[in-house]
Parts: C-alpha cells; structure tokens; sequence
C-alpha cells in the first residue's frame, strides 16, 4: 500500500473549504505515513474564469502548517509544498515567489491550469477552439513553454490534465495522436532531472487511467523515465489518498519498481510493493 499523499490542497486553497487538520485526521485515518499539502498558487489566474481566490496566502499557511505539524509528529510526517500554476508570461512572477519563499518548501509542484487566459475545467476553453485536437496540442505546447519558464519544482502534475475536460462525448484519448507534443515534455523531464507526477484524480472523474494515462507512463518509462511522484490532487478529506490501493500493480505492470517522495526538497524513495 502506498503510504504518502505528496499532492492534496486545504482552504488555504482557492477551490477547497477543508481545514487542514481534516486532511491530516483523514491521513492518520487512511494509515499514511506521510502528507505533504501542495496549496494552490495560480498568479494571474484570469478573473473571468472563476470567483475562487488562487493567490496563496503563504505566511498564514506556513503558519497553520507549522502548528499542525508540531500537534500531530508523533502521528504522521506533515510537509509544506505548493502547486504553481505556470503560464508562459509569468517568468519573472514564478522568480520572485521562488526567491522570497522557496526555502520554506519541502516540494514544489509545477502545473499547466490556464493557457490562453482560460482554464480547460471551463468550457470556454474548448468552445474556443473548431477542433478539439487542436485545443489539446496548444495544451502540450504552452506546458512545455511552461516547463522552460519556471525550473525550480520537483514534479510535474497532471501532465494530461487537459484530458479530463475534453468536450463530451469524450473520446478516449491516444498518446498517438499527441505523441510529437507529448515526447519533448516527456524528454525535458527527464533530461532536467526532474519527476512526473501520476495523480489519482483520474480515477476520481471516473476515468480508465490515472492522470496522466497508462499510454503516457509507458511512454515516459520508454524513454528512460523512472522517477514518479504519488498524489491524490484531494480537496476533501474523502479524496486523499484516493485509489491509491490500485495504483502499486498499475505502476509495476509498466515497470516503475519505486516512487519518491520529499522532503527538504531531497528525494526519499519507496519501493512499491
Ligand atoms: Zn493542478
Ligand atoms: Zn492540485
């Protein structure tokens, strides 16, 4: 059983009303060792999109996490990340937020949310677009230009994220057709040194893989690919640790025989079992 969560957001999170403590009780309560919060923060988060709040508060959460931290050690390990939400004219942003507070994180999650001043959770992104396919390929273009824009992170989340909002009927989705968009991330990835990350949610909206999909994993594992980072992306208690039961066969059927985790910004590896 996988026993870290290293992706799950609180109320410090513009999209989420959990209390923190919650996450952590319903961690103790799924038996995992080790939580690492990866609050939301999204600058620019284009206002038309959305009433949420996707800036970060980031000394009330360092002060929430470092209370909770202390009340709970001796019961699971509790980490400080971030998620940020790059976009390709957030360069000197994405600098200045790593320079003040980079230090204080255990991990940083870079992800691709808004391309085009629309995130693809909301209709407008594809209705913007004649073909879909079209609206998909810009997806894995701008992460690329992404992943050139901010370096300082440790995983990339969600890499197909743009599948999960494809317009119904939704068409199962083939690396094939993606492939030439999809293989330099992959690659960059790699050659940066740096972990991709395999997200339940996938499961959560009730897809067949996990984010991104069993096609992608090989893909990357092809290349030579072999860090990977575990997370839920949970918002709610319920969803932490989500399916995680079902993701150790579904790793090491492809080949994965071990996934990291942070800490201080050093990766800890755990065999999967
Ligand atoms: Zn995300
Ligand atoms: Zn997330």
């Amino acid at each position: 059983m996988i026993k870290t969560d290293s992706h799950l957001h609180s109320w410090f999170s513009g999209d989420s009303d959990t209390p923190m403590e919650e996450m952590i009780l319903s961690g103790i309560r799924s038996g995992l060792d080790s939580v690492c919060f990866t609050e939301h923060f999204d600058p620019d988060f284009p206002e038309a999109e959305d009433p949420g709040d996707f800036t970060l508060d980031f000394d009330a959460y360092e002060e929430e996490y470092l209370r909770l931290k202390k009340k709970y050690e001796d019961r699971i390990e509790i980490l400080h990340g971030v998620e940020v939400g790059v976009q390709p004219h957030l360069a000197r942003t994405c600098r200045e937020f790593y320079e003040e507070y980079g230090d204080r994180y255990d991990f940083i999650i870079h992800s691709t949310h808004v391309v085009d001043r629309l995130d693809p959770y909301y209709g407008a992104y594809f209705a913007s677009y004649s073909d879909p396919k079209k609206a998909v390929r810009n997806y894995f273009e701008v992460m690329l230009e992404n992943l050139h824009t901010f370096d300082h992170y440790q995983t990339v989340a969600h890499l197909d994220y743009i599948c999960r909002y494809e317009p119904l009927p939704r068409t199962p989705f083939h690396y094939e057709e993606y492939g030439e968009v999809i293989d330099p991330i992959l690659e960059h990835i790699i050659s940066r040194d740096k972990c991709l990350e395999v997200n339940t949610a996938g499961w959560k909206y009730g897809m067949e893989d996990p984010n991104p999909n069993r096609q992608i994993l090989k893909r990357y594992f092809e290349l030579g690919g072999r860090k990977i980072t575990i997370g839920s992306d949970g918002h709610k208690p319920e969803h932490l640790a989500y399916d995680f039961s079902r993701l150790s066969p579904f790793l090491r059927e492809i080949g994965f025989d071990r996934y990291i985790y942070f800490r201080k910004k050093e990766p800890c590896q755990i065999i999967l079992q």
